[in-house]
């Protein structure tokens, strides 16, 4: 994410104190609202945050997520098609209430929710699809179906109070969405089919009064535009005005995009402040605050490739995600703009990372040792600091070697990795060395893996 792509330091905090308040409530404090009289949920008035560390073992990877949402009665379906395995299988629940378990004939299997927030359903191994009709409370606190004004937000590891899912990122799947009961006169705002492997939280909708502007396409033929909300045309336009060019760019430099012939950015009412994005490809989410911003845009954009198309195995290597993006964007800037524009986009994360630094949040590094051991929107490492630094490193290793080589390193992880099996920061750094003979350890022991910044930055 950014869960939070804000462009700058401000724009990060207000949430990064919002979630980790989140995380620990159980259903009675929160604005979450209860849907009433189903069974068969286990006690779903403790939700089990899963993830991290809480996350069940996962017997049978999902391949495709069909889901059939009605807003108004909060009432879901989701047709999962799972891996061949060996049953039973499980799935995150949150705080769903599970009315039925079927086969795609109608077949009625048992399911059972072992501890609180988990469903097990004694699928045969023969059943690869399973069909899981269910209820869904709304929620308040960036976690969930946000009834008011109308959007999902489901990253790190919320999938699992709209839909039943594993919400470890290595964890692909595709999606289908239909959506219903949208309140009248508004509009949903979501992808009909996310068609490449995508981290559970990359499905995402929003309702609102939006308009729709085509901006243009790029060389491969997508189409890109961006939807806003009234008064918002200006701002958006400002600051999506180079967006298929900066697509473009990605699409040139490291392969085809996985996820559909249309992308937009979406403005979406987080409520106050300034908070970035979500990576909600192909229809990704903008703070309506900072639609404006055109890095943003960037950022979003690029996670089409990092983040979204080469999925992160571990919480650990968030820099794999949020470092390549933010390199990425400013290569998109100076591509599409200009040299003078691509320095002053890294004389801005310069300013904000020493600024960061010098405030005594340079607290986390990556953590190539362990997988899915953190929680990560309660640790450290979830910090602008590590999107910058991991720039850094990047912008470092094209200085050794050379920027051609770089890209041709990128696209071809991109193209081995995106849609397909998760990848860790340290498959980069092999990659790197593999292809260009240049040994990173160095680079890598100033950029991710200690705090502090070079002498001299
Ligand atoms: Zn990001």
């Amino acid at each position: 994410m950014r869960s939070i792509c804000a462009a700058r330091l401000l724009s990060l905090l207000p949430l990064a104190l919002l979630l980790p308040a989140c995380q620990g409530d159980d259903a009675a404090s929160q604005s979450t609202e209860g849907t009433g009289g189903a069974t068969g949920a286990g006690d779903p008035a403790k939700p089990d945050r899963t993830g991290g560390t809480n996350a069940p073992a996962v017997e049978r990877d999902i391949v495709s997520t069909g889901l059939v949402l009605d807003l108004t009665a909060r009432r879901g379906r989701a047709e999962i098609r799972l891996a061949r395995g060996s049953a039973p299988t499980r799935f995150e629940i949150g705080d769903l209430r599970i009315e039925a378990v079927s086969t795609t004939d109608g077949e009625p299997l048992d399911f059972e929710t072992p501890e609180a927030g988990v469903l097990e359903v004694k699928a045969p191994a023969s059943a690869t699809t399973l069909v899981i009709d269910y209820l869904f409370s709304k929620h308040g606190r960036f976690d969930g179906w946000d009834a008011t004004p109308g959007f999902t937000f489901l990253w790190p590891y919320f999938c699992s109070n709209l839909f039943p899912c594993h919400s470890g990122p290595a964890d692909g799947t595709k999606f289908t969405l239909e959506v219903a009961g949208v309140p009248a006169g508004k509009t949903a705002i979501y992808p009909e089919a996310i068609p490449a492997a995508a981290p559970s939280y990359q499905i995402g909708l929003t309702v609102g009064d939006y308009t729709y502007e085509r901006l243009g396409d790029t060389a491969a033929g997508t189409e890109i535009g961006v939807y806003y909300a009234p008064g918002g045309r200006d701002a958006a336009l400002a600051g999506a005005a180079q967006l298929p060019g900066y697509f473009g760019f990605f699409e040139e430099t490291l392969g085809q995009y996985l996820f559909g012939p249309k992308a937009a950015s979406v403005s979406v009412d987080w409520g106050p402040g300034d908070f970035g994005g979500l990576e909600h490809h192909p229809l990704w989410h903008i703070d309506d605050g900072q639609m404006g911003d055109a890095n943003t845009h960037a950022h979003e954009a690029a996670h089409g490739w990092f983040g979204g198309g080469v999925r992160i195995a571990c919480w650990e290597d968030f820099v794999l995600s949020e470092g390549t993006v933010t390199y990425l964007a400013a290569r998109a800037i100076e591509a599409v703009e200009g040299a003078t524009a691509g320095e002053a986009q890294w004389a801005l994360y310069h300013e904000d990372l020493k600024g960061m630094v010098a405030g005594g949040e340079d607290t986390a590094a990556w953590l190539p040792d362990t997988c899915n051991e953190i929680r990560i929107a309660d640790h450290p490492i979830w910090s602008l600091v590590i999107y910058y630094k991991g720039a850094f490193f990047l912008r470092a290793v094209e200085a050794e070697v050379g920027r051609e080589a770089l890209d041709r390193v990128l696209g071809a992880f991109y193209r081995k990795h995106g849609g397909a099996k998760a990848a860790r920061m340290q498959d980069l750094l092999d990659a790197i060395e593999a292809e260009t003979g240049f040994d990173t350890a160095d680079l890598s022991a100033t950029w991710l893996l200690g705090t502090g910044l070079p002498k001299g930055f």
